[in-house]
């Protein structure tokens, strides 16, 4: 069953720009840093030291818990072990590698056993050492998932819907390489034996989706959804709503429905990881925006500075006013161009105007549409004003803490109120109202 979800915005979705280079880049950079964290857990520990030479594909750093490795994305020598620049906005102890352009590589084992020969352990375990997290910007250890998903859920999702305006690297990826996300979709539906598996995409990728149609009757079994182009259709509650009719409620997680939705580039990785033998140390990231000059696709090694990214795209405009780390509803503005691609970078969006910027005296004019285009259900007016008189027991009371921080909110209203900017403060005042 197909349901819409509740709000939802159409902004000017401007992917054209980056998928009219067809033919990826590949980018080698001089110097790769590599953050010790770069998924949602316990940061890794290195086990280099500066001076050692390392190898590409070799791991680098690994820790305990919530924890996936990572590894060197080229080979060369460890030049420093510290505190850099990351995409949060924080300083991370980082390993800085100096390429040294041979790509010696680890022995990487490929394993084509038939799937039913593989157990669950060994999947998972491949994933991890892979230090596979989440693709689409969660960033969450992918093994975790997987094994906290394993006997409840009947529905498995690939998310392919990339929502936000100007990002086509899933697209991209789907347009390439669709039998890496397929194989790694029977992977895990190997793994987690739901009744259903499903690629869901959005109608504004024809030629993804036509490719992904092309190959499917190799894959009996898996289906495809295409789904209205309407923003945020990739955000997970959002999409299992439009897919499966079923609502996870606020503060739950998708298995509360029976359901896990993982992003087609974490489909690719496992596939990757489980049959080639590849750790994740490369990805396709979006350079594009009005401020670039050559809006295109690259295939990136993980580390690698945005700002040779941002060159090998023919450099940014004279009047550029922001870059951001993935899109412009959800991404993160950088100060600085040091920060290396992440895991979980899909994109650097380089903007002549901030497109959500708000006025310099908003005003709310009670027009209700942040009420109408929040997918949340929630009552942006309200909550903004609340945050401003600092009355935490009220914005408990709104659910402030369910706000995904779409924008969709600040996308639409007409006073230009910093709506998002405001929630997160917010957010902040509740967590902290918790602890005491
Ligand atoms: S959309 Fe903006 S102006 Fe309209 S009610 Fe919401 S906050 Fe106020
Ligand atoms: S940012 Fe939060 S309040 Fe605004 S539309 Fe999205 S979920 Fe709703």
């Amino acid at each position: 069953m197909k349901r819409h979800f509740f709000g939802g915005i159409h902004p000017k979705y401007n992917k054209e720009m980056s998928t009219q280079v067809t033919d990826f880049r590949s980018i080698t950079p001089r110097e790769v840093i590599i953050p010790l964290s770069q998924h949602i857990g316990a940061p890794c520990n290195p086990l280099v030291k500066v001076g050692d030479t390392v190898m590409r594909g070799q791991k680098v750093g690994d820790g305990e818990g919530l924890c996936v490795p990572v590894h060197a994305s080229v080979s060369g020598t460890v030049i420093a072990i510290e505190p850099r620049p990351h995409t949060s906005g924080r300083m991370v102890n980082s390993i800085v590698i100096r390429n040294d352009f041979k790509d010696d590589s680890i022995e990487m084992t490929p394993n084509n056993a038939p799937l039913e020969e593989l157990d669950n352990d060994q999947i998972l375990h491949a994933i991890r050492e892979a230090g596979i997290v989440g693709m689409g910007g969660a960033a969450f250890p992918g093994n975790v998932k997987a094994l906290s998903s394993m006997g409840k859920i009947n529905t498995l999702i690939a998310n392919a819907c990339e929502c936000e305006p100007y990002i086509t690297a899933d697209d991209s990826l789907l347009r390439t390489e669709p039998e890496h996300v397929l194989e790694g979709m029977l992977i895990l539906r190997h793994v987690l034996k739901p009744e259903r598996v499903v690629l869901a995409v959005e109608d504004n990728k024809a030629q993804a989706i036509e490719k992904v149609q092309a190959l499917l009757p190799q894959y009996p079994g898996i289906e495809i959804v295409v789904l209205p182009t309407r923003y945020p259709q990739g955000a997970e509650k959002q999409l299992i709503q439009s897919v499966t009719g079923r609502e996870v409620l606020p503060g739950q997680l998708p298995v509360s429905v029976g359901c896990a939705v993982f992003n087609v580039s974490t489909y690719a990785a496992i596939y990757r990881a489980v049959r080639l033998g590849l750790p994740l140390i490369q990805r396709i990231v979006t350079v594009s925006g009005e401020a670039i000059a050559q809006p295109q696709n690259f295939i990136v090694r993980i580390g690698t500075p945005f700002h040779d990214l941002v060159e090998a795209a023919g450099g940014l405009h004279d009047k550029t006013e922001r870059v951001i780390s993935g899109g412009p509803m959800m991404g993160f503005a950088q100060k600085d161009l040091a920060v290396p691609v992440i895991k979980a970078t899909n994109s650097i969006l380089c903007l002549l105007k901030d497109q959500n910027g708000a006025a310099e005296n908003p005003v709310c004019l009670r027009c209700g549409k942040c009420v109408a285009a929040c997918p949340m259900r929630l009552q942006p007016l309200y909550m903004y004003r609340f945050v401003n008189a600092g009355r935490t027991d009220e914005l408990e009371r709104l659910h402030i803490l369910d706000c995904m921080e779409c924008g969709s909110c600040s996308f639409t209203c007409p006073g230009k109120l910093p709506l998002v900017e405001s929630f997160r403060k917010g957010k902040q005042m509740v967590r902290e109202a918790a602890k005491k």
